[in-house]
């Protein structure tokens, strides 16, 4: 029997994830068949989807938490961000994983040609994804990251994070948006949702450093309220999230498939251009 696969979501019409994945399975020989599921009852509908023979699912909003809650086995990154994007079964095994961070990081050092090394980061929002990507950039050993949120609450808990992965007081630090005059950052990441109402996080222009890369989590959107102030402060390299959809897409399908397929096909098919 093929082996079946999907994404779970509410609402989930407008996921990538199928075409995605179709692609990956094609492009490496895989059988597999990748549907979606519009979720009402996490638990519920996933038990069902195991029924049928379902050998894993990603997920997305809002459903996240209550992946977290569901697996039996929780990876590192799973227990960092305190969510899980992907989940594998064996038996009464309930494996989860969160690919998010390690996606943006592929994204930007491999796709985006980004060493990380010594850089200064801003991340702007404190949610869910930027929890997921605070520990994978710590990994490239920047010189700082910077975190800002409105809730103050939730940046400090991340600094926490930071912490208790070895970073020193001047490598991870929280950072009010009121506070931000004057500094200045390599790579400025939009981790808020902002874009997605077409609003703009209250980030001042001049935080871009010479040379810096602007990278919009959102993707599909052209230019953004986030990377527009970018471009009008003179940033040359701009990126939305469509590299790190299709890399923590390629993540998943190695932890499943144990294949790992190449994502520049589809990352053009889905790029939107930033106009
Ligand atoms: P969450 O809901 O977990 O977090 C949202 C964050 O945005 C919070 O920190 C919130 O601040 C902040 N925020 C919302 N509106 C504003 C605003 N107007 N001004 C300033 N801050 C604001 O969302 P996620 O972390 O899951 O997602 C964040 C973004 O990343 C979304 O655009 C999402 O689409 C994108 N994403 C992209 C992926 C990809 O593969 N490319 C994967 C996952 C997410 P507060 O805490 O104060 O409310």
């Amino acid at each position: 029997m093929t082996d079946q696969y999907a994404v779970i979501g509410n609402p989930i019409q407008q996921s990538k994830s199928p075409l995605i994945h179709t692609a990956f399975a094609q492009a490496t020989g895989q059988d597999l068949e990748y549907t979606k599921i519009e979720g009402q009852v996490f638990a519920a509908d996933v038990d069902a989807f195991r029924a049928r023979g379902g050998r894993g699912l990603n997920v997305t909003a809002p459903f996240k938490l209550d992946a977290f809650a569901y697996a039996t086995e929780r990876s590192q990154a799973v227990q960092l961000a305190g969510a899980a994007n992907a989940l594998k079964f064996e038996g009464e095994r309930v494996m989860a994983e969160n690919f998010d961070g390690v996606g943006l990081v592929r994204d930007v050092t491999h796709n985006l040609q980004r060493p990380l090394r010594g850089q200064r980061i801003l991340i702007l929002g404190a949610g869910g994804a930027a929890r997921g990507a605070l520990v994978p950039f710590l990994a490239h050993a920047p010189a700082l990251v910077v975190i800002a949120n409105r809730t103050a609450a939730k940046t400090a808990e991340l600094v926490d994070i930071g912490r208790q992965q070895g970073a020193g007081a001047d490598q991870v630090r929280a950072c009010g948006y009121a506070d931000m005059a004057g500094q200045q950052f390599d790579l400025v990441i939009n981790a808020t949702s902002a874009s997605l109402r077409a609003e703009l996080p209250p980030v001042p222009a001049d935080v871009f450093a010479n040379g810096a890369l602007a990278y919009e989590l959102a993707y599909g959107k052209g230019l953004t309220p986030f990377l527009r102030l970018a471009q009008n402060a003179g940033v040359k390299q701009l990126a939305d999230g469509v590299g790190m959809l299709a890399e923590q897409a390629a993540e998943a399908f190695a932890w499943w498939r144990g294949v790992r397929p190449d994502t520049m096909a589809v990352i053009e098919k889905l790029t939107v251009p930033l106009v």
